[in-house]
């Protein structure tokens, strides 16, 4: 799953950035309005953490310009102590959630792990799928009850296909979804982690449709 962490105070954001990541999110940041703007408007992420006082443009009006241009992504919107007209001013203009600073981290990790999978439709934070299950609290897989594991990269494929229960997911989302910006985006690595995640999944739970991506199917 791709974040994006939209926050000016920069120990703040690489406390956020830090601790997203040690749950399992690829993660990448914006620090003003403008580029927040841009990233949130040409990339595709699972979910965003917005700051609403940012520099040179306010995240109030940059998620009105994304939810104007149709980008649908869940956002949480980070506001201000007592700031109630905000927290208003955040919903009406599209934002699915709100955290007011200071915050604990491990309620922003709950809140984005909520949106995340109710944006996927899903209700209950521990994902099923036949003999798996990941839990999405302590980023713990297992199967049949074993513990099943996996490096960070075999992790977030498979949280992606679990929350996308029997939908087809092309190598270019994946490669969307699982690397951060900066990182080489070579769609080969994504066939190489796939074999590598297969290997310690039960024989036929991943499907690959050929020229379409991957799937995750029952194993027979
Ligand atoms: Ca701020």
């Amino acid at each position: 799953m791709k974040l994006l962490l939209v926050e000016d105070d920069a120990t703040l954001r690489a406390a956020l950035r830090s601790a997203l990541e040690q749950a399992g999110y690829v993660v990448d940041t914006a620090a003003n309005g403008p580029d927040a703007l841009h990233r949130g408007a040409t990339e595709s992420f699972d979910a965003v953490v917005l700051d609403l006082g940012l520099p040179l443009l306010d995240g109030l009006s940059v998620l009105k310009r994304w939810r104007e241009d149709g980008r649908l992504m869940p956002v949480l919107v980070l506001t201000a102590r007592d700031g109630w007209a905000e927290k208003v001013a955040g919903i009406d203009a599209g934002a699915d959630d709100y955290l007011t600073k200071p915050f604990h981290t491990e309620e922003l990790l709950a809140r984005v792990r909520a949106l995340i999978r109710r944006a996927q439709g899903l209700a209950s934070p521990l994902l099923q799928h036949g003999p798996l299950t990941l839990d999405t609290r302590s980023s713990r897989v297992t199967c049949q009850g074993q513990p099943v594991v996996l490096t960070g990269h075999e992790f977030r494929l498979l949280a992606y296909l679990m929350h996308r229960p029997g939908q087809v997911v092309s190598r270019t989302e994946l490669t969307e979804h699982l690397y951060a910006q900066d990182f080489d985006r070579d769609s080969n690595t994504i066939e190489v982690f796939v074999g590598r995640l297969r290997r310690k999944l039960p024989p036929g739970t991943i499907d690959t449709l050929r020229g379409l991506g991957y799937r995750l199917a029952l194993p027979p």
